[in-house]
């Protein structure tokens, strides 16, 4: 166990990860204290704090008002606060805010954040310290530098991909194929940065077709840097990931050893203190390009913490509070395959359209190999104020194939009935021979045609080992078909306007 100095922590956060968090305090014998807005209040994660505030704003509003935050931390006099990740997590100013109040902030030092959190400031850090970064160029948002900005559009080539530099979570970003797309993208990301709270400079970058998403995991105290390895996160929608496993395994390691390289250089030239995430785009050809640092605990933790053993919420704890990095490079060992999927409340066949209604019956894989995050239970009602992810399943295997298999196991035991959710999709990929065999990118799911034949649950018979496969997919139907059934049952004993309700959330 490594050494850390706290005795209470607030989380600034909701659901699964605030659960998550509460977990490690727990083994640490550290209080916790939660914060709720009133769509939250029967969550298990304010059930299982030991103390519990409510917000005063609605919505995920509640948990961006950082003074109503703080002044609860000093309410409850909590040494420190945990930001999960989403909301405050990367808010530099929150973070400084949280220092000056005397509360130490678990995640690095609010001038990390503020190098980090800025996509083009980031950028010129690697040109500076020789890490590859993809062509491109930042100009300011407004319109005298839209025809500049096309101009080197045209220059890079299309496609090209246009981003808000403090824009996040794949939004306020689009893909441009052709110059006469380019001036309706520059107004669509520049409304969306302005309407999410972005609205930085604009970056306009080469689109690297084909190309893998593959991340580092990096921890540091501000003096001595290490990796935790890899995580491949190509399946992707909306340029946001579904799928992550640990190792990857498609990629040469000598590539991945330079990758491990660059993302600790970074750390060093930022005197990083915490843990994080430097995130590459890998070609074809084995070439790998610096996309961004994300500053906090990864949504993916999880495939590394299965494969290496480190909880990573304590050693966030750890670093903070004792300024101290308690492991070094050669501790770092890791063992067997890990994959998260990502259950996501929303419709993939209209689109990824959110999906909400109240859980009537939940079911959770369990195993020795299975672990589940979530904070769900019959009752509870999917609202379109929070993010779309509902739980996150994650297994562990000794190799690939083995993992590939629990996962399909688990997919097909996670029963929800009362919204959709993509679980079905996910059944479909992780059949998937192009999945299976690891011929996929960024721009897989963002194939029509893949995702349309992965919707209607078309497997590839091709291979035996393929063939293998069908009968998992034939249970996740099935069960699928038991999951409209108790809907058609609740249905039948609704109001019509309850039922129109419910049909508008179904599965098409
Ligand atoms: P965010 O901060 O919103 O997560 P990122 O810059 O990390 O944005 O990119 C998210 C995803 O967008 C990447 O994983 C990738 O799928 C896609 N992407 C971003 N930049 C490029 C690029 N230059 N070429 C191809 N895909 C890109």
């Amino acid at each position: 166990m490594f050494e850390y100095h706290c005795k209470k922590i607030l989380i600034a956060n909701r659901s699964e990860i605030a659960l998550r968090i509460q977990q490690t305090c727990k083994s640490l014998g550290i209080k916790t204290v939660a914060i709720y807005a009133p769509e939250d209040a029967q969550a298990s994660y304010v059930y299982q704090a030991d103390e519990a505030y409510a917000l005063s704003l609605q919505g995920f509003q509640a948990y961006l008002n950082q003074e109503e935050v703080l002044a609860i931390a000093c309410q409850a006099r909590a040494d420190a606060i945990h930001p999960g990740y989403g909301f405050l997590s990367e808010s530099f100013s929150f973070a400084q805010k949280v220092e000056e109040a005397g509360i130490l902030w678990i995640g690095p030092t609010a001038d990390t954040m503020l190098l980090t959190g800025d996509k083009a400031q980031a950028r010129a850090l690697m040109n500076k310290i020789k890490v590859p970064i993809n062509l491109g160029r930042e100009f300011k948002p407004v319109a005298f530098d839209l025809d500049r900005a096309k101009e080197c559009a045209q220059e890079l080539g299309y496609p090209i991909i246009i981003k808000d530099s403090l824009g996040g979570g794949g939004k306020a970003m689009r893909r441009v194929e052709r110059d006469v797309d380019f001036g309706a993208a520059w107004h669509a990301v520049l409304s969306e940065g302005k309407r999410l709270g972005f609205s930085g400079n604009i970056i306009v970058e080469k689109y690297l077709v084909d190309a893998r998403h593959v991340e580092v995991q990096i921890a540091g105290d501000g003096e001595r840097f290490i990796h935790l390895y890899e995580r491949e996160c190509s399946v992707q929608r909306r340029h946001q990931k579904i799928i992550e496993e640990a190792p990857c395994r498609f990629v040469a390691q000598d590539v991945l050893n330079s990758m491990y390289d660059a993302a600790v250089s970074i750390a060093r030239a930022v005197r990083y203190r915490g843990i994080g995430t430097v995130e590459f785009l890998v070609t074809d050809t084995g070439r790998f390009y610096f996309l961004e640092v994300n500053a906090r605990l990864q949504v993916e933790h999880s495939v590394t913490e299965l494969t290496t053993g480190v909880d990573l919420v304590a050693l966030q704890i750890a670093i903070a509070t004792t300024d101290r990095l308690p492991l070094s490079q050669r501790n770092i060992t890791r063992t067997g395959h890990a994959i998260e999927c990502r259950v996501y409340a929303e419709d993939p066949s209209k689109n990824f359209l959110p999906s909400v209604g109240v859980i009537d019956f939940l079911k959770v894989p369990r195993g020795p190999f299975v672990r589940v995050d979530h904070d769900l239970c019959a009752g509870r009602e999917i609202t379109p104020f929070f993010d779309a992810m509902i739980a996150k399943i994650s297994v562990w295997g000794l190799d690939r194939n083995t993992a590939l298999a629990n996962m399909r196991a688990a997919l097909s035991d996670f029963v929800l009935s009362g919204c959709i959710t993509n679980r079905i999709l996910l059944s479909s990929i992780l059949v998937n021979k192009d999945f299976v065999l690891g011929r996929i990118s960024t721009d897989w799911l963002a194939n029509g045609d893949v995702l349309q034949a992965l919707c209607v649950n078309q497997v590839d018979h091709g291979s035996s080992a393929i063939e293998l496969e069908e009968e998992v997919v034939v249970a996740a139907i099935l069960q699928q078909a038991l999951e409209l059934r108790a809907h058609a049952q609740t249905a039948a004993r609704e109001t019509p306007g309850q039922r129109s309700a419910w049909r508008r959330s179904q599965w098409k």
